[in-house]
C-alpha cells in the first residue's frame, strides 16, 4: 500500500474522500471503507484529529458544523474573484481588492446549505476553530455575484 511504504520512507500520510463538482459526499463502497480506515490507523494523530469529519462522510452521512468560508477561507479565481471555495465557485465572486472585513464578517456568520454533505477537507479544517462560537444564520440579504456562472449553492 502506498500510504505504508510513505511512513516506511519517513514521510507523513493521510487519507481524504474524494467530493463529486459539487464538493458533495459520494458515498463509499465497502471495499473503500476498508482502504479508508486502514489509512486512518496510519495516519499521524494530529493530522487525524482535524480529519475527524471524514468518519461520517465514509459511512455517508452528514456532518454538523459551520463552515468559515469567505472569511477563514476564500477561494481566489484567475479573474480575481472571492469565491467561497473550489467547489462553490460564483458566490460571493467579488473582487479581491473589493472585498472588505464587513464580507469577512458577513460569511463567517453565513450558514451554508451545501454544509451537511461538504468534503472539502481544507474549509473543514480551517474552520474546526471557530466550531464552537459564533452559530450561523442565512444570508440576511443574498450579495449579488459577479460571476458570469457556476453559481452552485442554494
Ligand atoms: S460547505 Fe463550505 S466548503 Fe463546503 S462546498 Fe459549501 S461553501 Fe464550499
Amino acid at each position: 500500500m502506498v500510504g505504508r511504504r510513505a511512513i516506511q520512507l519517513g514521510f507523513s500520510a493521510t487519507v481524504g474522500i474524494i467530493h463529486d463538482g459539487g464538493g458533495q459526499l459520494r458515498p463509499l463502497g465497502e471495499r473503500e471503507r476498508g482502504v479508508y480506515h486502514e489509512m486512518k490507523a496510519l495516519e499521524n494523530r494530529h493530522f487525524a484529529r482535524l480529519n475527524f469529519f471524514q468518519d461520517a462522510i465514509a459511512l455517508g452521512q452528514p456532518n454538523d458544523w459551520r463552515c468559515r468560508a469567505g472569511a477563514r477561507y476564500m477561494y481566489i479565481c484567475e479573474d480575481g474573484l472571492v469565491h467561497y471555495c473550489s467547489q462553490q465557485r460564483g458566490y460571493p465572486a467579488i473582487p479581491l481588492e473589493e472585498y472588505t472585513v464587513a464580507d469577512i464578517r458577513r460569511e463567517y456568520l453565513t450558514e451554508k446549505s451545501c454544509a451537511p454533505h461538504c468534503t472539502v477537507s481544507c474549509v473543514h479544517q480551517v474552520s474546526i476553530f471557530d466550531s464552537w462560537r459564533a452559530p450561523q444564520h442565512p444570508a440576511p440579504t443574498p450579495v449579488a455575484s459577479r460571476a458570469s456562472g457556476l453559481v452552485q449553492i442554494e
